[in-house]
């Protein structure tokens, strides 16, 4: 028998990928819906929810009259999107299997009644489930993604304003201190850096760690070559000699607005 979670009397939970390995018409189903599973497992709580919550929505569209429905409810202090079908009343809820989906993590369970009830069904559940939970996620990830591209094209547009306005402060500055030249050579000092890597760069003070650094992007690509991108204050920290030891600490998929006010 498989691993069983809660108490004996209660709900009990089977993990639902062993039960789906017994009963799946093959392997290779049983290895695709792994690898989404994976997938699925390692994304970010909210991003894992969003995907439950448009997965129970293209469930409902796509067949309204077996009336699908999300339960939430806690166990062992954890909590669970069940995927529930049917009514409750009729006698045919005993044919429906219950899909529990542990939002923390993302593991999937059965419940071991069901599974000592129709094991074969409850089986081929799994696979019906995580279908709908594949293609919920193809959604969301792709909505995500095209959210950061538009926000991603604001962010630059900005900071072209930006760079475009202290390139003319800079410039009124050089223009300054060439009439200054002209007038009085000795009193002209030399115009400072123009300030126009700062802002491409812009230097803040870091959340984490409080030193001063640079923000910077770094961006991973998934195995569907979908590209994420992270925000990081980089620090030069010197350690004698003349030499720097670099250090990167972690600010998010965003960088905290918070963050970049007041900085030029
Ligand atoms: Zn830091």
């Amino acid at each position: 028998m498989h691993e069983v979670i809660g108490m004996p009397g209660r709900t009990q939970l089977v993990p639902a990928f062993g039960v789906y390995q017994e009963v799946a018409p093959n392997k290779s189903a049983v290895e695709y819906y792994r690898r989404v599973h994976e997938e699925f497992k390692r994304l970010e709580i909210v991003t894992r929810t969003l995907i439950l919550e448009e997965a129970i929505r293209y469930l409902k569209e796509k067949y309204p009259a077996q009336n699908y429905r999300v339960v939430v409810r806690g166990l062992g202090g954890k909590k669970y999107y069940i995927f529930m079908r049917g009514d409750k009343r009729s006698r045919e809820s005993y044919q429906e299997i219950p899909f529990w989906v542990r939002v923390e993590d993302g593991e999937v369970f059965i419940p071991a009644s069901y599974v000592r009830r129709n094991k074969k069904l409850a089986g081929l559940v799994v696979g019906y489930r995580m279908e709908a939970i594949r293609l919920a996620m193809n959604k969301v990830l792709k909505r995500e993604e095209e959210e950061e591209k538009k926000e991603e094209k604001v962010e630059e547009k900005k900071e072209e304003v930006k760079v475009e306005e202290v390139k003319k402060r800079a410039e009124k500055e050089i223009k300054k201190v060439e009439e200054a030249k002209k007038e009085d050579a000795k009193k002209v000092e030399v115009p400072r850096e123009v300030r126009v890597r700062r802002v491409k760069n812009p230097i803040v003070r870091c959340p984490r760690c409080g030193q001063m650094g640079h923000v910077a992007k770094k961006w991973v690509k998934n195995k569907r070559g979908e590209r994420y991108e992270y925000f990081y204050v980089y620090h030069k920290i010197p350690i004698g000699n003349g030499k720097y030891k670099t250090k990167w600490c972690y600010l998010g998929r965003n960088i905290p607005s918070k963050l970049l006010a007041g900085v030029a």
